[in-house]
């Protein structure tokens, strides 16, 4: 018999656990399914987890550290009543409801959960490039994270891979340690806004490695090369540097909801179908956070979208009960 919840909450960054605050004050007794610890960005707690201090989330003037500030956001939906659980959802069936929510096997008959109404707040991580031995690289001279990872390259030679806005301040971010940072970027143009721009031309500890891509990285232990190719002319060369930041945009966590919520061509979940900010295609399954914004994608939008969808479900639901 499969466990049936009133609100299951998937995913445990700052939206999700916004909304289970939200569910669990307006005794909805929610469910928040945390995911499991991992090697990339989709693990418990979300993008924060990967950074160090937050400087611009209101209400901590002096800053807080990333984790310590998703640790609070914990404690505070738990003292409410939330159940977290460390569990990762493999499947989900949205064609019914109570909708189906299966951990672990998802071939199973049974889904582990039933729920009435889904919040989902899966996220989204860092793109990777693609090349051999890049995940084992991660933390061992790779990264996806400049602010989590720079301390460890006071004075080294390092490279940022990407052209747009997160890359500029990744690399301008990086010259407070770095010797040098060398931007290699597939073009002769960048796609960041102007100001970033202006901010990483007047740098003089950044150089830009224009028309390149990364075509390998090595290295068992620790990242020790990297070649990059010219792609006009197709020769390849050895880049040296220690350390190798990938800046390249971000995926949303949505493969679990293809085929069964809208989402737009890049993945991201279309919202806002329906009246409320939250509401998806299926009625009853909201989403929030980033997995449904590519446009503000900061912790304290994604607090209040995990606001919103909690006060959506909770209308919903009493819509439906009456
Ligand atoms: P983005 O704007 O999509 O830029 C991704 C960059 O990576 C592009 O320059 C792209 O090259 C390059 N790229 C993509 N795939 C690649 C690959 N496989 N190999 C090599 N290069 C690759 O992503 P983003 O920089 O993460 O920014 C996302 C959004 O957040 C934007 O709207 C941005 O303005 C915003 N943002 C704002 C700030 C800020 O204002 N402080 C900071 C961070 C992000 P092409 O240019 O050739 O496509």
């Amino acid at each position: 018999m499969s466990d049936n919840r009133k609100v299951i909450i998937i995913g445990s960054g700052p939206a999700g656990l916004t909304a289970a605050v939200y569910t669990a004050r307006a005794s909805l007794e929610p469910l928040l399914l945390e995911g499991e610890p991992s090697s990339t960005s989709d693990q418990p707690g979300g993008q924060l987890m990967l950074t160090t201090e937050v400087e611009n989330f209101p209400g901590f003037p002096e800053g807080v550290m990333g984790p310590e500030l998703m640790m609070r956001f914990r404690e505070q939906a738990v003292r409410f009543g939330t159940e977290v659980r460390t569990e990762k959802v493999s499947r989900v069936d949205l064609s019914a409801r109570p909708f189906g929510v299966w951990v672990g096997d998802p071939n199973s008959a049974e889904p582990t959960y039933t729920a009435e109404a889904l919040i989902i707040s899966t996220g989204a991580q860092s793109l990777l490039l693609g090349v051999e031995r890049e995940s084992e690289l991660i933390g061992h001279g790779l990264s996806t994270c400049a602010t989590c990872d720079g301390f460890f390259f006071r004075d080294h030679d390092i490279a940022v891979v990407g052209g747009g806005d997160s890359a500029l301040e990744e690399a301008i971010f990086l010259t407070k340690f770095a010797r040098s940072v060398t931007l290699v970027h597939r073009r002769e143009e960048l796609r960041a806004s102007k100001i970033m721009q202006e901010r990483a031309f007047a740098n003089d500890k950044i150089k830009f490695l224009w028309n390149h891509v990364v075509e390998s990285v090595s290295g068992d232990t620790k990242l020790e090369g990297v070649t990059v190719r010219n792609v006009i002319t197709d020769e390849t060369s050895e880049l040296p540097v220690t350390g190798l930041f990938v800046a390249i945009g971000h995926k949303p966590n949505t493969d679990l909801f293809k085929g069964q919520l809208e989402m737009e061509e890049s993945g991201y979940l279309v919202t806002g179908l329906a009246g409320g900010a939250s509401t998806t295609n299926v009625e009853g399954v909201f989403a929030c956070g980033d997995v449904q914004d590519h446009t503000y994608r900061q912790a304290i939008t994604a607090a209040g979208s995990g606001c919103q969808a909690a006060i959506d479900a909770e209308r919903w639901l009493e819509a439906q009960h009456g």
